[in-house]
């Protein structure tokens, strides 16, 4: 029998789902009696899942005749590529067309943690302004300097728009681009400089922590952390415990270690700007992120090839 079957492991989002099931006629995987992957495994060719719901090492090893994974999501932090390129299977993600909406978040989040904007609009609504009068003064965000962390798609996006607030902008990654910013070798060096840090880089145990307790400190009491990489990249409590120190200035984040949710230690705070994982989550972005992720099983079933491969 020649494998043929098109699996999905979880929705996806309306889109994606109405074209697997209509066009490819994907099987659900969520919606089958326990036991269907080892009567039916073997007849699956192509899968679709999401970086939320991921695909390990045991459900490709479920899957023999598997030849290509396409996965919703830029992340590929919870998809085993190492062990799907070792059987030859292509993997494939959906980078590119979420880049400008997660730079907007990531902006949004720094100007947010630097003028304090949701702590403002807490105390109108609280009825502070009028009993209180004005509200305190917060950090001048133009002109700053910008600290990157991670200069990929994303990371020059968030870099091309300091330009329009007249920002420097430097960066760290495991080697220096050809980009007119500075490379900084060193993280704790770049965050001794940055008056903003933005957190761009993947996840996974090669990031993880990267942003330690010596860089919270080198960037500072007036520093301020922006993540919307990973939760993991971050050390967590070390960040909790160097803002109720009064060692670092603010923080603005999309994404967090224990995702969904936030811990009081950070919801609670003025100085911390929390959204919940929504970088690339405009109507725009998802239809296109949701339309990628059935052009790449498309491409793969006309030419033997994903359009946006996850490279080993
Ligand atoms: P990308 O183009 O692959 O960029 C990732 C960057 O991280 C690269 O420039 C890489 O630079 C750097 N990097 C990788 N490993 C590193 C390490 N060990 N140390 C320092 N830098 C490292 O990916 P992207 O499309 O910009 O996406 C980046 C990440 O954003 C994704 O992986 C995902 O986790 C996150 N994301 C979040 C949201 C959200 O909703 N918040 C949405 C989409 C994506 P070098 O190769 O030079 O090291």
């Amino acid at each position: 029998m020649t494998a043929s079957m098109v699996l999905q492991l979880a929705p996806i989002g309306p889109l994606a789902d109405a074209l697997l099931r209509d066009e490819l006629k994907a099987v659900c995987l969520w919606e089958q009696e326990a036991g269907w992957l080892e009567a039916h495994g073997a007849g699956v060719a192509l899968l679709a899942t999401s970086v939320r719901r991921g695909c390990d090492a045991a459900m490709i090893a479920a899957l023999p005749n598997l030849r290509a994974i396409s996965s919703w999501g830029v992340g590929y932090d919870t998809l085993d590529v190492a062990a799907a390129h070792a059987c030859g299977i292509q993997v494939a993600n959906t980078p590119d067309v979420l880049d400008d909406c997660v730079a907007d978040l990531a902006w949004g989040l720094l100007i947010a943690a630097a003028r304090r904007i949701s702590a403002a609009d807490r105390y109108v609504r609280a009825g502070e302004w009028k009993e209180l009068g004005g509200f305190p003064l917060t950090t001048r965000v133009s002109g700053k300097r910008l600290g990157i962390l991670g200069l990929g798609r994303i990371g020059g996006a968030i870099a091309k728009r300091g330009q329009g607030f007249a920002m420097e902008v430097r960066y760290h990654g495991r080697s220096p681009k050809d980009v007119p910013y500075g490379f900084e070798p060193s993280l704790t060096a770049l965050a001794e400089w940055s008056d903003f840090l933005v957190v761009a880089c993947g996840g996974g145990p090669e990031t993880r922590h990267l942003v330690s307790a010596e860089v919270l400190a080198a960037l500072g009491p007036r520093g301020i952390l922006v993540n919307i990489g990973r939760g993991s990249v971050v050390d967590q409590q070390a960040l909790i415990a160097a803002l109720e120190a009064g060692r670092l200035g603010g923080a603005g984040l999309d994404v967090l270690q224990g995702e969904p949710g936030a811990p009081a230690a950070l919801s609670s705070r003025d100085d911390v700007v929390i959204s919940p994982h929504v970088g690339s989550a405009t109507i725009e972005t998802r239809e296109a992120m949701e339309r990628l992720v059935v052009d790449n099983l498309r491409a793969f079933l006309r030419e033997g090839r994903v359009l946006t491969p996850v490279l080993p």
